[in-house]
C-alpha cells in the first residue's frame, strides 16, 4: 500500500472513529432512577443505547434517602426518570422539582411510575396519613420483592423508553423479551426451591415483603415493628415472642440497614434465625444484579428453612 493510501484510510477512520463516538454519545438516553432495582431493569431493556444511574444505594432504606446536591445534578441531566412510586421514594420529589428539568416531571414523557399495572397489597380501607408514623398510606410499596413484578415494571419502563426514542423501541422490546424469557426460567427454579416450605411461618422486621411471601406461599405472622417506620416497644416484643414460639417460626428477615439488636434478643428467646435480607440490588455488593438478589435471599432462606 503506498503512502499516500495509508494516510488516505488513517484520515478515513479517524472521521469515522470520531463519527462513531459523536453518534454513540448522541444516542444514549440518560436515564435516572430512584432505587438500584430499576437500574438495572432499566439496564435490560435499554442495553447499549440508555446511560442508568440510580440515586439510592441498595444498602440505604428505600423509604428514606438523604437527598444530596449530585442527585439534583443528575435529574438535570436526565431523558428518562423511573421511580417505584407509591409513595416510597417519596424523598426524590424534592429533588425532581429542585432539578426544573421539564422532561421529567410528573406526566412529561420522561415520567415512568413503575407501580402502574401492579396489584397493590394491603391497601388501607379507610383514611390513614403519614402523620400517624404509618409509610404505607397508599397500600404496601415493596412490590418489587415479588420478582414477578419485574414484568409491569419493565412494562413501564420501556413505554417510557420508547416515548424517548421511537425509533428504537423494536431493540427495546426484543431485550425485555429476553429478560423476562430469562427470569421465567429462574423463577421456575426458585419455586421448585422454595415448593416444601409452602406455608412456613416467618417473620420480618419491617413489613416489606408480603409481595415476596404469596410468591412463594410463606406466611408472614408479625413483624418485629408494630407499624412500618415504628420502632418496638418491650411490651410488642413480649407479644410478638408468644406468637413465633406458638407458630414455630424459624426465621426473622431483617434488612440491612436496620438495627440487630431487637432481632437477636426475640431469636435468642425463640430460637429462630436473623436472616439478613437485602431487598435490593447491592443490598450487599456481591449482589449485582435484580436476578442475583432472589438466588442469595432464596438460597439463604431454604437453607435456614431446612435446618
Ligand atoms: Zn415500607
Amino acid at each position: 500500500m503506498s503512502r499516500i493510501k495509508v494516510k488516505l484510510l488513517l484520515v478515513l477512520c479517524a472521521a469515522f472513529l470520531s463519527l462513531g463516538s459523536y453518534t454513540y454519545g448522541a444516542v444514549k438516553i440518560n436515564v435516572v432512577t430512584t432505587t438500584t432495582d430499576l437500574a438495572d431493569l432499566a439496564k435490560a431493556v435499554g442495553g447499549d443505547r440508555v446511560k442508568v444511574v440510580s440515586l439510592s444505594k441498595g444498602n440505604q432504606d428505600p423509604h428514606f434517602v438523604d437527598p444530596k446536591p449530585s442527585m439534583v445534578m443528575k435529574l438535570k441531566k436526565a431523558d428518562l426518570l423511573v421511580k417505584v412510586g407509591m409513595d416510597l421514594d417519596m424523598w426524590a420529589d424534592g429533588l425532581i422539582a429542585a432539578a426544573r428539568n421539564s422532561k421529567i416531571i410528573y406526566a412529561a414523557k420522561g415520567y415512568v411510575d413503575t407501580s402502574v399495572g401492579i396489584e397493590r397489597l394491603e391497601v388501607p380501607k379507610e383514611k390513614i396519613d403519614a402523620g400517624m408514623g404509618h409509610l404505607h398510606i397508599h397500600g404496601n410499596p415493596h412490590y418489587q420483592t415479588d420478582p414477578a413484578a419485574a414484568g409491569p415494571m419493565t412494562k413501564n419502563i420501556l413505554d417510557g423508553l420508547c416515548r424517548i426514542s421511537p425509533k428504537d423501541g423494536e431493540y427495546f422490546k426484543h431485550n425485555r423479551q429476553e429478560y423476562l424469557t430469562r427470569l421465567d426460567e429462574k423463577m421456575d427454579t426458585w419455586t421448585a426451591k422454595m415448593a416444601k416450605f409452602k406455608g412456613a411461618n416467618i417473620v420480618t422486621y419491617h413489613n416489606s415483603w408480603p409481595y415476596f411471601a404469596r410468591r412463594f406461599g410463606l406466611n408472614v405472622v408479625e413483624h418485629i415493628e408494630p407499624k412500618p417506620g415504628i420502632p418496638p416497644s418491650p411490651a410488642h416484643l413480649a407479644k410478638l415472642i408468644k406468637v413465633m414460639k406458638e407458630k414455630k417460626v424459624k426465621v426473622i428477615l431483617v434488612e440491612p440497614y436496620f438495627p440487630l439488636k431487637a432481632c437477636r434478643m426475640v431469636a435468642k428467646k425463640t430460637g429462630a434465625k436473623v436472616l439478613i435480607f437485602p431487598p435490593s440490588v447491592g443490598g450487599i455488593k456481591e449482589i449485582k444484579t435484580y436476578l442475583e438478589l432472589f438466588d442469595y435471599n432464596i438460597n439463604q432462606l431454604v437453607e435456614a428453612l431446612s435446618e
